[in-house]
């Protein structure tokens, strides 16, 4: 809980461990802001990060699309100059043009922010979990499990602020996935493609596909996703995985070898989330609505905010890590989060359509916020315009009839968020 405490500052300076800035959350939002930090005009300033966990780990990995090269290309694990879609009707698709998918790992992203950090006396790390951050009227005390600390600003990217965590959300889906790193006999993949999505499973009242992508002609990284108001049981995911893999691409248990277990989730909500913690902390990740919500990326918004802050400090301006885009983006997200969370086998529609009907490079601009109005006009109406016009009388319509006639039955026309499908043994999922 952030409240403010007013501490005599040199008192506070004495007491306290006190640093020049203070990173509370070392993951990709924290580590990326130290890196930059590190490489800028601020980079003598004493710096704590603070994190539960060692972050030594390949606890994630990142996808994201770009033509340029960012700060971490070097650390690049592999990148796909093609994508494809796949459903029942066929499989669409190719070159995404100037634009490659990337990925990089976590270990190989921890270890190379480290490793910078570790030229640098007055960065230090420190593991322990973060209690609270507590105003002062000079700056913010950052409470952990061991210690107190100090500093005037501080960035939060590890402790979900109170007044959103009380805000009952528009909506709120989990986009749960769980993934094997396998490696077969023969050569199965193309090294050069990936497969985005492939939409070749039921659906069961929510939208869910499994992507695949190669590292090598025997070696790929299969995931099952499902975008719904509620996790599985872990089995759930495992049992998807091997029918898919026995199904669609005719590997038997026993064709290969699981290398390394994924599993993650990622919240997809319209909920806005503030700017700051308190009245010196400032949000950054997650935490300051990175995460695109109707698609999870957040890697490549991290990174811009992390740009934008370092240019704040150095300009001595006012901080504020959340990235500005057209609010139709928003308007765009709510719908389809809508669809997605009160009749989600219907999204299954919107994506097969999306990508049986327009470019990857342009669809991919279109999910980075980067497209024009005209190119989105163009788009939506490959979508089944239905679908999105009862999704803006839910969403827009609904609560004005229900402030006007609060006794009326508008309610009865948003059925209850759907569960998805519990686990049954043998249950056939494809
Ligand atoms: C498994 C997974 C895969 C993802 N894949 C992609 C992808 O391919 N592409 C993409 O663009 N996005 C992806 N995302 C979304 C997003 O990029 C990541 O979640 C990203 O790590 C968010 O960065 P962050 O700094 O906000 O949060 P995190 O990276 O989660 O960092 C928050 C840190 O705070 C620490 N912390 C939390 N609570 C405390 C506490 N009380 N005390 C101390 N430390 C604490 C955590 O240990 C963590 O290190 C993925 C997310 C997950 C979960």
């Amino acid at each position: 809980m952030s409240h403010y405490v007013d501490f005599n500052h040199a008192l506070v300076d004495y007491i306290l461990k006190a640093y020049d800035y203070i990173i509370a959350g070392a993951g990709a939002a924290g580590l990326s802001l130290a890196y930059r930090l590190a490489s800028s005009s601020l980079k003598d300033s004493s710096v704590l990060l603070l994190d539960r966990d060692a972050k030594d780990s390949n606890d994630r990995t990142w996808c994201f699309w770009a033509a340029e090269s960012g700060p971490f290309e070097h650390i690049v694990f592999k990148k796909w100059p093609a994508l494809k879609f796949s459903e029942e009707r066929g499989s669409y698709g190719g070159s995404l043009g100037s634009l490659e998918y990337k990925m990089i790992r976590g270990q190989d992203f921890y270890r190379e922010v480290r490793q910078k950090l570790k030229a640098f006396t007055n960065f230090e790390f420190r593991q322990e979990r973060i209690q609270g951050i507590e105003d002062t009227a000079s700056g913010a005390v950052v409470r952990t499990d061991q210690e107190a600390y100090f500093a005037p600003v501080v960035f939060n990217s590890c402790l979900f602020p109170e007044s959103v965590e009380k805000a009952v959300p528009p909506h709120f889906l989990w986009q749960h996935f769980a993934g094997w790193r396998i490696q077969t006999e023969e050569p199965m993949f193309k090294t050069d493609e990936g497969l985005l999505m492939d939409f070749r499973t039921p659906q069961y009242g929510s939208a869910r596909f499994f992507y695949v992508l190669p590292l090598s002609e025997r070696e790929a990284l299969v995931e099952y996703t499902i975008f719904s108001s509620e996790k599985l049981q872990p089995g759930y995911y495992q049992q998807a995985l091997a029918t898919y893999l026995q199904q669609q691409w005719q590997l038997r248990p026993e064709a290969y070898r699981i290398a390394e277990h994924e599993a993650g989730a990622i919240p997809m909500t319209d909920q806005r989330m503030p700017a700051r913690y308190g009245r010196h902390t400032i949000n950054i990740g997650t935490m300051a609505g990175a995460v695109k919500p109707t698609t999870g990326y957040a890697f490549k918004n991290i990174q811009r905010q992390a740009d934008q802050l370092i240019q704040q400090m150095e300009q001595g301006l006012p901080l504020n890590a959340q990235l500005k885009a057209p609010q139709r983006f928003r308007f765009y997200d709510r719908l389809l989060l809508n669809i997605l969370q009160h009749f989600g086998e219907e999204g299954k529609t919107v994506f097969c359509r999306l990508f049986r009907y327009n470019r990857m490079s342009a669809i991919l601009s279109f999910l980075e916020e980067r497209t024009h109005l005209l190119q989105e006009v163009r788009i939506f109406a490959t979508l089944p315009i239905i679908t999105f016009l009862r999704a803006v009388g839910r969403v827009y319509l609904m609560p004005v009839v229900r402030k006007l006639w609060p006794e009326s039955r508008a309610s009865d026309w948003m059925p209850p968020r759907k569960a998805p499908l519990p686990l049954k043994e043998n249950q056939k999922l494809l």
